[in-house]
């Protein structure tokens, strides 16, 4: 049952084979005996989740159920809901019963989806391996001696392990793309502005997008479906007519120009993560694509760049964590400096202090122009490469992350290194375009990600490509052996 895409999941719902019941409980049971090992999920939500599946099969029973209704899945920690522990992954958070749901838990609970839980994530989003968590590091299904990626590495976990069908995410830098590689999964960073914010705990609030974390670029267009469209409540959500996402998977591909940048398949790359990924682009010929090598010349740029506008804005968004307003509060304070000085020493772990350390000092009076209003710029340069790109390419193609997963420890005390996980992700953040990373073989047993990028709403380009290449592969059906 853990295996069947979404689609065969909702006919075996609607037919009646199995009720939503017998399948989430199936899901729970996978959580009891792997998340140990895992720890995959912060809080599982068995109750709320039996609730849940009562009210969907009820739905199915008098035939008011739509396609996704009774079907579980799994929310990273970053989303608010409502009555339900929304801890961000950090001690700040730990006793957060977010009162309200956001958008995007809205419109799945809308969609009749059951939710499992909430799954661990690097503190505040911030990492590329899980190991920032306050809740302790993830393990990779495909070896446990070895991280799942970050920040979405709960969900990623869960998904390879197949403990959900299929899991949110959200992406800063490449949080749902680099851990979608080094887990086997297709994940999708949306344009930014197509997914409402509301209600997602700001990291890098120009930055952040939330997305799907799937088995499929069929299951990831289902859910695109149901997460997308504008909202109100999110200024920066755009007003613009969401498509089927589902209606042009099986798109031709003839004709279809890749676009390869040179930047992407240079030094500190892995010779054999390129020889992998350059044989799935390979085979794009043999579907009418063509290949064109490009120059995304201001890629260098990249990392030092997300690195003044990342802390920056999370500088600014975590000074509501004061131990008033919100999280965790200090024992005993001696006086209101005392307060807000100790809440936020014992509730931050040090890789979060670390970015507000940089952020507020690159924002300060006097430095302001020296860094943001100069990563502002670069910002722009990174933006403007993939607009002369996409002159010429209808997508861009290269690896989705340098590496595959890496063991534990391996780069926690370098975190320059940390950083240049992101080196192939963090650009289209910047540019505000989407990407998408699907499985594409495997390196020493170990998963790796071919990266679609796309430009400004283009998901249904990328869906396309992506299901076409699934029609043709069976990278994304391989499963890990210890939790078949
Ligand atoms: N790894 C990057 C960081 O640490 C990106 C994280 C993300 O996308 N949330 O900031």
């Amino acid at each position: 049952m853990h295996n069947k895409s979404l689609p065969e999941l909702s006919t075996a719902l609607h037919s009646g084979e199995i009720s939503s019941v017998e399948l989430t409980q199936h899901y729970l049971d996978r959580i009891n005996t792997h998340n140990k090992t895992l720890n995959a999920f912060i809080s599982v939500t068995d109750d709320r989740a039996l609730e849940q599946a009562k009210v969907a099969d009820k739905m199915l029973a008098n035939k008011t159920a739509g396609t996704l209704t009774g079907i579980p899945l799994a929310h990273k920690d970053i989303f608010c809901t409502k009555g339900v522990r929304t801890s961000c992954g950090s001690k700040m958070l730990d006793k957060f019963v977010a009162p309200y749901d956001a958008t995007v838990v809205e419109k799945i609970d809308a969609a009749g989806m059951v939710t499992l839980g909430k799954t661990n994530m690097d503190e505040f989003a911030m990492g590329s391996s899980n190991e920032t968590s306050f809740y302790g590091a993830v393990k990779n299904p495909w070896d446990t001696d070895r991280v799942p990626g970050g920040s979405s590495g709960g969900s990623a976990a869960a998904m390879a392990a197949r403990l959900a069908p299929i899991a949110t995410g959200t992406d800063t830098g490449g949080s749902i793309r680099q851990p979608s590689s080094l887990c086997n999964l297709t994940g999708m960073k949306p344009t930014y502005g197509r997914i409402s914010r509301y209600g997602m705990i700001a990291f890098a609030s120009s930055l952040d997008q939330a997305g799907p974390m799937a088995n499929s670029a069929e299951d990831a267009a289902w859910l695109m479906n149901v997460m997308s469209g504008f909202d109100k409540r999110d200024s920066t959500s755009v007003e613009r007519d969401v498509p089927d996402y589902t209606a042009t998977l099986n798109d031709s591909l003839e004709g279809l120009t890749i676009g390869l940048p040179k930047e992407y398949f240079g030094e500190g790359l892995d010779p054999k993560v390129a020889a992998t990924v350059e044989a799935a682009i390979k085979s794009y010929e043999s579907m009418g694509a063509k290949l064109k090598e490009i120059t995304l010349p201001n890629t260098g740029l990249a990392i030092p760049t997300y690195y003044v506008v990342a802390p920056a804005e999370c500088s600014s968004n975590l000074s509501r964590m004061d131990g008033v307003r919100f999280g965790h509060r200090a024992e005993d304070p001696k006086d209101l400096l005392d307060l807000y000085t100790r809440s936020r020493g014992e509730g931050f772990g040090e890789e979060v202090k670390r970015r507000i350390m940089i952020g507020t000092y690159a924002l300060s009076a006097g430095y302001y122009d020296a860094y943001y209003l100069k990563a502002q710029q670069c910002r722009r340069l990174i933006s403007n490469d993939f607009q002369q790109a996409f002159k010429e390419v209808d997508v861009i193609m290269g690896p989705t992350a340098p590496t595959p997963a890496f063991r534990f420890g391996e780069k926690t005390d370098d975190p320059v290194a940390m950083y240049l996980e992101d080196i192939y992700t963090i650009n289209t953040n910047l540019a505000g375009i989407p990407g998408m990373s699907i499985p594409a073989g495997f390196v020493d047993g170990l998963p790796v990600g071919l990266q679609i990028i796309g430009n400004y709403f283009d998901e249904a380009r990328l869906l396309n490509v992506a299901h076409r290449y699934q029609q043709q592969t069976d990278w994304h059906k391989q499963t890990p052996d210890a939790f078949k």
